[in-house]
């Protein structure tokens, strides 16, 4: 039910929405500034949390250059997993406590920013791990006070962790995919240098690409915040005349630019992380929904796809594993919402602009694109209900039987 202003008091539906923003600096070079910025919010000894081949990378150095000319101490972490885990999680927060850091800069991708959001969590407010991670997998006990500063340096244009208070991790024990949300967790600030993103390969343009492209679809789709119930407003509020703003310029943006940026074209390229910072900021207020929620059953489920641009690993990449959900998903909702979006994207009906991205930048035609069949979608369907969070955010109901329907429509698509 979506409710006018009116009606929605009387009925006791929500009226009001809250602007979270993040402080974020953009732009090529602005990397350089991490020392001062550190500096400025109070550091002295630095958790420097990146991964092994970013550490190859000149931006590492650069980084590090710049904590060290600002007389902070560095402590370098990097051992963070491709796809975090809980063990990984622990590793990192073991590591800062005994670093005695207070504060921390991450340099990477999603996995990064999540590890050290997760290490700051547990090396303030010391916990078992289930203690912060949400319901019904942990206790979803509320973050007691404010963690230390945390400053992101995302290195690739896609998940938005530089600009949300969410981290996500697979729980392996339970074979599942959950995470840690509070506005707690948003780091500090973002410095979003776009240079980083000139060495990227195209599959990991591409899959991050798409990342964001859901990210605005979703939360333009999102139930909209009028719709709950008035009480205690989570974070994944339901779209919102403020996530609307970075919804539709992130999805102009990517309408022109996301397939010039999988072809190598640096200009086009700062624009993918351009939109990738709006469309961040924009779920990190109104949450994603049902693309998402399957797509951990999809990653979470592979048997032995490889893709090409990533290290040898059997791994459906986060942005490809909800690109392969998102025509169905949105053929399915018939949002009312939908010809705007495809308008935005460049194309006349939703999901088949979406399609067409997807063959123009190499992304796999649906789930047997990346390894299933028919036979899995039971298991697909019951990797996908514990992700409440997300479905209850969908614009209408999502029970096992509508799960089932969008996982047989989404297995190809061309
Ligand atoms: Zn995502």
């Amino acid at each position: 039910m979506t409710c006018g202003h009116l009606q929605a008091i009387e009925a006791g539906c929500e009226t009001a929405f809250t602007v979270d923003a993040s402080r974020v600096t953009f732009g090529a070079g602005c990397l350089a500034e991490v020392g001062a910025r550190a500096r400025a919010a109070g550091m002295t000894r630095a958790a420097l949390v990146t991964d092994r081949s970013l550490r190859a990378l000149p931006w590492f150095e650069q980084v590090a250059g710049s904590l060290r000319a600002a007389a902070i101490d560095v402590a370098v972490f990097d051992e963070v997993a491709i796809e975090p885990t809980d063990a990984s999680f622990e590793a990192a927060a073991r590591f800062a406590t005994e670093a005695r850091v207070d504060g921390y800069v991450s340099l990477g991708g999603g996995s990064v920013i999540d590890t050290a959001k997760a290490a700051n969590l547990y090396a303030t407010y010391p916990a078992p791990l289930r203690a912060y991670v949400n319901a019904p997998v942990g206790d979803a006990t509320p973050i007691p006070g404010a963690l230390a500063p945390h400053i992101a340096c995302p290195t690739t244009s896609g998940t938005g962790s530089e600009v949300t208070g969410i981290a996500i991790f697979d729980w392996l024990a339970l074979e599942a995919k959950t995470g840690i949300a509070s506005p707690r967790l948003r780091p500090t600030e973002a410095l979003v240098d776009p240079r980083v993103t000139r060495t990227l390969p195209a599959a990991v343009v591409a899959a991050s690409g798409m990342d964001v492209l859901s990210h605005a679809l979703e939360s333009f789709t999102a139930r909209p915040f009028t719709a709950r119930p008035a009480g205690p407003r989570p974070m994944s509020q339901g779209a919102n005349p403020w996530s609307d703003i970075g919804c539709r310029e992130a999805l102009r943006i990517l309408g022109v630019h996301l397939v010039p940026a999988v072809q190598g074209d640096d200009h086009a390229r700062e624009q993918v992380m351009w939109a990738a910072t709006l469309a961040g900021i924009a779920f990190g207020n109104s949450g994603v929904h049902v693309p998402h929620a399957m797509a951990y059953a999809v990653a979470g489920r592979v048997r032995e796809f490889r893709p090409a641009g990533y290290p040898d690993a059997v791994l459906v990449p986060h942005g490809m594993a909800v690109a392969v959900n998102a025509p169905s998903v949105f053929r399915h909702l018939a949002h009312a919402r939908d010809r705007e979006a495809a308008l935005l994207l460049g194309g006349e009906d939703l999901a088949t602009r979406v399609t067409e991205l997807m063959r123009a930048i190499g992304i796999p035609n649906g789930i047997a694109g990346v390894g299933f069949t028919a036979a899995d979608i039971p298991a697909l369907v019951a990797g996908t209900l514990p992700q409440q969070r997300l479905l209850a955010n969908a614009p209408s109901p999502m029970t096992s039987d509508v799960l089932a329907s969008l996982f047989e429509q989404a297995l190809c698509y061309w």
